[in-house]
């Protein structure tokens, strides 16, 4: 008897927030939430990033915590560490590819034989470019890194290559965080596998002063001899007929040129995804990019919004809805420079930042999608990008799963419920306003599943998008889940989507009803939709 007396209580118990419920951690709020593992906190950091820190731990804090789940991951597998940051950094799931670099180089300071060992074949994968490599030499160097496993590792990125994509590479990234090319390949020598190779190598070494008018015997080393003479050369015309004929991008030319109109228009072709939508505010502010070329317009605009040049390019959602924002503005964020906005194209970047996601698929369940707007979620930004708070970004990632699902409900809350006046019709930029707009409150996670049970709303997956700093409520997030179910009769499920790098969840790790995943990741909406499924 004395056992159901204890089961009933426990099942009825309602514990305030500021005491904890078993295994649960004190959060930076003075609340109470359940901790997660370390391969969680792997991912959120993965995903999300340190940079600009949070509303409760500054920026070094917070990645001085990352890195020590990393550390422990790396303890426990490194193997299986490598493999996280591979498949994160391959698929282009995080804004940012900096978190996984600094993963990869403590992997090399840290891991075992055989964590190195994977860590080498993941190397140019993970540095997929030459300003990856060069950022990763500084995180190497930082944590005292360089073994012998590692320069080989280094050395394997310039052999494992063809001789024209590390010229591409060495002179597109010429130098990083104070790191060349140069330096590198004195600290790997590795020997040259080609005589194409050999050239290269040498020109990395050396440079090539005073190059002559013929282009360079070989093919593999003409970019450079192309970007040597580009420098060199007053004439614009010549200039043009280089970067045409060698694909010459930005970066190999001197500053001056991109002054010019007539070289971004020939730049244009061979741009590159990523580049164009980075640069839509200089094209505009140069004149092609302008109602009187609906030409561009029209090619650019196609671009943009190629579902398949989008993934093949890796683009993250995030840098379109930055793109957006910056954009439509009509100026650059540090004021440099003032343009026109086409508003077709901030159209286009609206379509953009949907498909960038892929093709969702429907779990066609009634989601209740439930964004935290309180103080905490103000602070700090996602993966480092100015403007883009906790709280803008969980807007932005409910309108996608908003877009797919038939039947959802969209609400906000802090201490109280408040209204989220957005909607996928809506454009990015003015739901952001909107979301801006909504008064900062206290922190209580409990409040969607007490707004269902108030409202005997159907709900079968409660979606909560906040950093799990809760402390406001009289009742703990999964106790009020528990009696909702109970009320409904519905086996409702919690999906806690964090969008800080932190250490907390209000999910409980024990109930297989209730999952933690990353915002911003972009594989984050078809996981929501599978668990809403399941
Ligand atoms: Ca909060």
């Amino acid at each position: 008897m004395v056992n159901y007396l204890k089961q009933y209580l426990k099942n009825t118990a309602r514990t305030p927030q500021s005491e904890p419920l078993p295994k649960q951690v004190a959060n930076s709020a003075g609340g109470y939430s359940f901790a997660v593992d370390d391969w969680t906190r792997l991912d959120r950091f993965l995903v999300l990033g340190s940079e600009g820190g949070s509303y409760y731990a500054k920026e070094r804090k917070l990645t001085a915590e990352n890195a020590a789940a990393v550390k422990a991951c790396i303890a426990v597998d490194g193997p299986r560490v490598v493999a996280r940051i591979a498949a994160v950094s391959l698929a282009g799931r995080a804004p940012k590819n900096d978190p996984a670099l600094l993963a990869l180089a403590l992997c090399f300071a840290l891991g075992d034989e055989a964590t190195k060992r994977a860590a080498a074949e993941a190397l140019p994968q993970v540095c997929r470019i030459g300003t990856h490599l060069l950022h990763f030499a500084e995180y190497v160097n930082g944590l005292r890194g360089w073994g012998r496993g590692l320069r080989r590792a280094v050395g394997t990125w310039y052999t494992g290559k063809p001789a024209r994509d590390v010229a591409f590479q060495a002179v597109k990234y010429a130098n990083r965080d104070g790191w060349t090319h140069r330096d590198l390949l004195r600290l790997a020598h590795p020997q040259p596998p080609t005589e194409e190779h050999q050239v290269v190598f040498n020109y990395i070494a050396k440079g090539w002063p005073g190059v002559g008018d013929e282009p360079h015997p070989l093919e593999a080393a003409r970019v450079i001899w192309a970007t040597e003479r580009a420098k060199a050369t007053t004439d614009k015309t010549t200039l043009i007929a280089l970067l045409r004929e060698y694909k010459l991008q930005r970066e190999m030319l001197p500053t001056p040129a991109l002054a010019d109109p007539a070289v971004w228009e020939a730049l244009l072709p061979n741009l590159g995804l990523t580049a164009l939508i980075r640069n839509l505010g200089n094209l505009s502010k140069i004149g092609l990019l302008a109602t009187d070329r609906p030409d561009i317009i029209d090619s650019v605009i196609v671009q943009i919004t190629s579902q398949e040049g989008l993934r093949k390019a890796r683009i993250h959602p995030i840098a379109v809805l930055t793109a957006l924002m910056t954009y439509k503005n009509g100026h650059g964020v540090k004021g440099k420079g003032v343009w026109q906005p086409v508003p077709k194209v901030v159209d286009a970047l609206d379509a953009a930042f949907y498909k960038a996601f892929g093709n969702v698929e429907p779990a066609n369940k009634r989601l209740l999608l439930a964004l935290d707007v309180s103080g905490s979620m103000t602070m700090g930004s996602i993966a480092g990008i100015q403007g883009l708070t906790p709280r803008v970004g969980s807007a932005a990632m409910a309108l996608v799963t908003a877009a797919t699902e038939p039947n959802y409900t969209l609400l906000g809350f802090s201490h109280e419920l408040v209204e989220v006046p957005i909607t996928p019709r809506m454009r990015l930029d003015q739901a952001v306003a909107a979301i801006d707009n909504i008064p900062m409150g206290g922190t209580d996670c409990a409040l969607p599943m007490l707004w269902a049970a108030k409202h005997r709303a159907q709900v079968d997956t409660f979606v909560v998008y906040t950093d799990s700093e809760t402390w406001a409520g009289a009742v703990h997030p999964v106790q009020a889940l528990r009696d909702y179910r109970e009320q409904s009769g519905i086996p409702a499920r919690l999906l806690v989507v964090g969008m800080v790098a932190n250490a907390f969840s209000i999910a409980d790790p024990n109930d297989a009803g209730m999952l933690d995943v990353v915002g911003f990741d972009t594989a984050t909406p078809q996981l929501i939709s599978d668990f809403a499924r399941e």
